[in-house]
């Protein structure tokens, strides 16, 4: 696997792909600066070891050239987080970019316009892709949250680079930390699986009971395999079109000697809503009308014990509906017990979606050992797919 540290990039120009697709508010200001962060360490290699970085990304989802999507807008706050005068050319090829990369010295940034003002660029356009591979000496991969895709910018322009071609230092941390859990990681491993449906983990479920000891499943989707094993889930969502897959799921985990944990109490509301009337309830009980929102407190208590026993560490998914304040208290509750296991040296990842969504908004961010950035990507490669835009790099 060819990474950053395998170049010095000395007097060489890199052409790195990042993924700059920040929130803008309607003055176009950045909200989130996390996906700029991320890339400086990348960065920032390439200008110590004297080189210079050509930076291309896509910024939203324009049809054709879009000023609102304009990355003119996120120039400043590159050039104020990366700490280096930061340059911008209003077209991602032709002429006008290949000038101004040829003026780039050792230390300096450039920014290419937005790659979808092209619609060459999601169509993995080859001709798209050799253009591109002129601006740059070395191609280097740093956008894990688009690896998933097979565009020009992604995947196409590595055919370019033969030899100089590389992962950048988020990539290489991704990919590693996702290998952890699925191959090398210290055992006992752990996956939580949590969020709404089943049918939206299925392929996940099934390639992970290969790699893990323990399987949490919570939140919606728990209560298919209750429902499937004969208890009554009362008005939870439930996916009774499931319930033989989810039997079969129990049944694969067995012969895989896999510990499947699913929660044994639920806080039960009356309607799906904040203030709605509340009880704690056994799970394979919940009363016609009523609806479980969130793990119940014997279910925390056993999960953390599950957590505290294992060493490798996956989660993706809430245990309830985090987002009402009366229904977040499972969620909490598991982050806090993975917190508790990282500090006692579990590794842990977070990823994919909503759960880094709870991570962030009740403070677990700095207490878990890696938080992935990239969505899809993360669970398509726990699906046990290998990325386009990582296999281009490899091969
Ligand atoms: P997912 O995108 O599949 O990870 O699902 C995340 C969503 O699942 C979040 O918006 C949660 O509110 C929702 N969720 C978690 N637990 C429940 C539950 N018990 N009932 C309904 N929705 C839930």
């Amino acid at each position: 696997m060819k990474t950053l540290n395998d170049f010095n990039f000395k007097d060489k120009k890199a052409l790195i792909r990042v993924d700059f697709n920040v929130p803008l508010d309607d003055a176009f200001n950045v909200t989130d600066t996390t996906r700029i962060t991320s890339a400086k360490p990348t960065i920032i290699k390439v200008l110590e070891d004297g080189g210079s970085c050509v930076l291309m990304t896509h910024l939203g989802r324009p049809k054709g050239v879009d000023e609102a999507f304009s990355l003119k807008h996120i120039t400043d706050k590159v050039e104020y987080i990366i700490g280096v005068e930061t340059k911008f050319v209003s077209d991602c090829v032709g002429s006008e970019a290949e000038e101004a990369v040829a003026n780039l010295k050792p230390g300096e940034i450039l920014i290419l316009e937005n790659l979808r003002f092209h619609d060459t660029e999601t169509q993995g356009d080859s001709g798209f892709a050799e253009q591109l591979s002129k601006l740059g000496d070395i191609y280097v991969n740093d956008a894990f949250g688009t690896a998933h895709r097979a565009h020009a910018s992604t995947t196409i322009v590595a055919d370019f680079f033969p030899e100089n071609k590389c992962f950048g230092y988020l990539m290489e941390q991704e990919i590693k930390s996702i290998d952890k859990v699925l191959k090398t990681g210290e055992k006992p491993v752990l996956a939580i699986l949590g969020g709404a449906k089943v049918s939206s983990k299925i392929t996940i479920i099934e390639n992970i009971l290969d790699a893990v000891d323990h399987l949490i499943i919570g939140g919606g989707m728990a209560f298919t395999f209750i429902k499937a094993q004969g208890g009554s889930v009362g008005d939870s969502i439930c996916e009774d079109d499931k319930m033989d897959l989810a039997l079969s799921i129990l049944k694969q985990a067995k012969e895989k000697k896999v510990v499947v944990h699913l929660p044994v109490d639920v806080v039960a509301a009356d309607a799906f809503k904040n203030d709605a009337n509340t009880q704690n309830v056994d799970i394979t009980k919940i009363p016609d009308g009523w609806q479980g929102l969130d793990a119940g407190p014997k279910s925390r208590t056993n999960f953390h014990e599950v957590v505290m026993q294992c060493k490798t560490i996956l989660w993706n998914g809430p245990l309830g509906v985090f987002e009402m304040e009366n229904f977040a208290a499972g969620t909490i509750a598991l982050g806090e017990s993975i917190a508790e296991a990282t500090k006692e040296g579990a590794f842990s990842l977070v990823g994919g979606g909503d759960s880094v969504a709870a991570v962030k908004q009740f403070g677990f961010e700095k207490k878990v050992s890696y938080v992935s950035t990239g969505g899809g990507a993360m669970l398509e490669s726990l699906e046990g797919k290998t990325l386009p835009g990582v296999a281009a790099i490899l091969k």
